[in-house]
């Protein structure tokens, strides 16, 4: 029997999505649109930023009768300035396919689904997540979640998840990007806090990207780079020669994972030389001392072993980071995605505090995120920080969230959740009985996929609350919710550089489909518990909401007044506290007064010996594989981007490996041969295009296709829990 009558629901529906659209269409001004466009002036535009990257581009949505229709960028916004990417331009056409989920779904057979209305689906949800929480503890339940949903939505589904339905554990697919730099700002800063800003990019005169690849990954950072009018060195430590390694003035092509002790040899070098900002490291950070005692131990001949590089390339780096005066370090994935992530990060940390590089223009150690709401996810979506990036585990924390919600303390689980990898072992272990995925893909993009396959199957009940029915997650869900996606719902994103920036309704989602919210709304109805969230009434009433959460914390956001005023500022970076009574600057960066967030103010070197790559090439598994982003044009899983008919022409339809035409005349491998690529745990059939960008010994795979992670080894960071995804062993066979 429902909880909630057919008549309730149905008004309730209207009441979120019927309102929007009637907002949308009829109110001025209505939901940020600005003036709604007279059907005769098809050239009316609103703005809001890209749902792709954690650049955070805003573009122009040109509307025809209030729908938006296409997209150009916009050329006012500080941090694009007139540019987009391909999937930036496409945004708008990949809401328009086939396979978007059109209706809830609920499994009859392995291969069979049937369409039910939203009741039937939520009365399900309700009566089999409650009965295993019933059952097994309410710890027996658990979620995975996203950067890729608005702030308003992953605060929402984080309250309701573990303050609502009692939940404990839920993580989300930033664990797979980002976690290695969270950990490494927290440690090392008090909090996770990227200090930069886009700027940086321009005022730097020695840029150093380490396993970063922004031609491709960040096309727009790069532009920011070619405008940089300083003639800067560009320094790219990877092992592959990237697009961007090949725009470098010096590309350090290292031997896989050895970017730890070619970091700590470099500091060795910087302290040896006295090449040391003496006065910032006395003034403003602690264990530097312990730290030059552990760096004596990677000396020049050591590094050079190690890294495969040569001595005079590891000096001439040293002496660039010497003689820049703004001195700026990015790093992404290939230092993230790694079992020593954390300590990396860390050692770039490092350089930058010993060397004064930080809190000044063009200077940092400056980790760049993936997704467009990566830094969203990672200050409210309550899964590794409590709400508002404060702590699970802190009993103050806990009292302030609890007042400011007006809920019972109690409500707040004590404990932190179990990362993502835990929550996957505990499905094996059979503690975990039932779990809720939305807006990710986990059986395509988590590590070792063949085996994540088989332990969702092992669930008594999968839901999956999705834009598209057909991801390779959904397959295996026993319920599908059916979702809006970027352009079809209300709120905000935050981006790498901490901008807050603006998301619309642009356009209908399709069929029964609903926003997050909405979805979250009527769950909480369903299951009990709408009193707790009876003031989230709409996506900026969240808002409002979590700006109260930031007080005093270093992402204070209480000084925003609203929505409109987000869009005014051409977003805000935070913090921006109610004190500052001045606009923002456009252009914010943290830590310019030497005060860091550790209670002495103090930033800290942190430091550790490398550890053993975990599967290291053998006699059987003779090659490293590389993992990494294809192409502009494709995004993650591709569940998006394959949806379009342009982003499908600028990549290669079929999967491809990378191979060293040393190898491949060793293996008699001719270009675009078909080869199998097979690891201990799977095997792939792939293309070979056989190039110099890869080092003999090495493969690299493009980690859009589906099969990719059937090889990867389920390795982690044992600081951040973060997926080891760039270096495991494999072997090639012809076909
Ligand atoms: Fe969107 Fe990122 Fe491309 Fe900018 S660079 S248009 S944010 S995908």
């Amino acid at each position: 029997m429902s909880i909630i009558d057919r008549s309730k629901l149905t008004s309730l529906i209207h009441q979120k999505e019927g309102h929007l659209t009637r907002e949308l269409l009829l109110s001025p001004g209505g939901f940020g649109l600005g003036k709604v466009p007279d059907k005769n002036l098809p050239d009316a535009v609103t703005q809001m930023v890209c749902g792709f990257c954690g650049t955070g581009c805003n573009l122009n949505i040109h509307l025809k009768d209030g729908e938006g229709v296409c997209i150009t960028p916009t050329t006012e916004y500080p941090v694009n300035l007139g540019m987009a990417c391909p999937k930036g331009w496409e945004a708008l056409s990949v809401l328009k396919s086939p396979d978007r989920a059109v209706s809830p779904l609920v499994k009859k057979s392995p291969s069979h689904w049937e369409p039910v209305d939203w009741d039937t689906a939520l009365s399900l949800f309700t009566r089999k997540f409650k009965g295993i929480q019933q059952q097994y503890g309410p710890e027996s339940v658990a979620f995975l979640s996203t950067g890729q949903m608005v702030t308003e939505e992953m605060a929402f589904l984080g309250a309701l998840a573990k303050f609502g339905m009692g939940m404990i554990h839920g993580d989300g697919n930033t664990r797979q990007c980002m976690a290695s730099a969270v950990t490494a700002y927290k440690q090392s800063f008090g909090f996770d806090a990227p200090p930069f800003t886009y700027q940086d990019l321009e005022e730097s005169d020695v840029l150093v990207f380490v396993g970063a690849n922004p031609c491709i990954a960040h096309p727009i950072m790069w532009e920011r780079v070619m405008r940089n009018p300083h003639q800067p060195e560009i320094i790219v430590v990877d092992p592959r020669k990237t697009e961007t390694a090949m725009q470098a003035t010096q590309h350090l092509q290292i031997y896989p994972k050895s970017d730890l002790p070619l970091f700590y040899g470099i500091a060795r070098i910087l302290i040896e030389k006295d090449y040391l900002d003496k006065e910032y490291i006395q003034e403003h950070t602690e264990d530097f001392e312990a730290f030059a005692a552990h760096v004596k131990d990677y000396s020049i001949e050591r590094v050079v072993t190690e890294t495969g590089l040569s001595q005079a390339a590891i000096e001439h780096f040293a002496e660039l980071i010497h003689s820049g005066k703004r001195v700026s370090f990015w790093w992404t994935m290939g230092v993230n995605q790694s079992y020593q992530g954390v300590r990396t990060a860390q050692s770039l940390i490092n350089l930058a505090l010993m060397t004064g590089n930080i809190g000044r223009p063009g200077t940092g150690p400056n980790s760049i995120t993936g997704q467009c709401n990566a830094m969203g996810s990672r200050l409210f979506s309550n899964t590794t920080n409590l709400l508002g990036g404060h702590d699970f585990l802190d009993a103050e924390d806990r009292a302030k969230v609890a007042e400011t919600l007006s809920i019972p303390v109690d409500r707040i689980p004590s404990e932190n959740s179990w990362p993502y990898h835990k929550i996957i072992e505990g499905i094996l272990s059979g503690k975990i009985k039932g779990l809720w995925v939305i807006c990710t893909n986990p059986a395509h993009s988590w590590i070792n996929q063949g085996q994540v396959r088989d332990i969702l199957d092992r669930l008594d009940f999968l839901v999956v609350q999705d834009m598209y029915h057909t991801t390779e997650t959904a397959r295996h869900a026993d319920l599908i919710l059916p979702a809006a996606g970027w352009g079809e719902k209300e709120g905000t994103f935050i981006n790498a550089e901490r901008r807050i920036g603006r998301v619309k309704r642009v356009t209908r989602a399709p069929g029964q489909a609903l926003s997050d919210f909405s979805i979250f709304k009527l769950i909480a109805q369903y299951w009990g518990c709408s009193e707790m969230f009876s003031e989230w009434k709409s996506p900026e009433d969240v808002f409002q909401i979590m700006k109260q959460l930031t007080v005093g914390q270093p992402c204070d956001i209480s000084g925003i007044e609203n929505y409109a005023a987000i869009e005014e500022q051409g977003g805000i970076q935070w913090p921006f506290p109610e004190s500052e009574t001045e606009p923002p600057d456009q252009q914010r960066r943290l830590f310019a007064d030497g005060q860091f967030f550790h209670k002495n103010g103090r930033a800290r070197f942190i430091f550790s010996d490398p550890t053993k790559m975990p599967e290291p090439p053998n006699e059987q598994y003779p090659f490293i594989l590389l993992t990494g982003r294809g192409t502009a044009s494709q995004w993650h899983t591709q569940t998006r981007t394959k949806n379009s008919d342009v982003l499908r022409k600028l990549y290669p339809e079929r999967i491809y490996v990378e191979i060293n035409p040393q190898d491949a005349s060793h293996h008699s491998i001719k270009p675009n041969e078909w080869i199998f690529v097979e690891s201990q745990r799977g095997r792939l059939r792939a293309r070979a295009f056989v190039t110099q960008s890869v080092q003999p010994g090495q493969l690299f795979i493009p980690m859009h296709y589906e099969p990719t992670n059937q090889l990867t080894d389920a390795v982690f960071d044992p600081h951040s829990s973060q997926p080891s995804y760039k270096c495991c062993a494999v072997r090639i066979l012809k076909n």
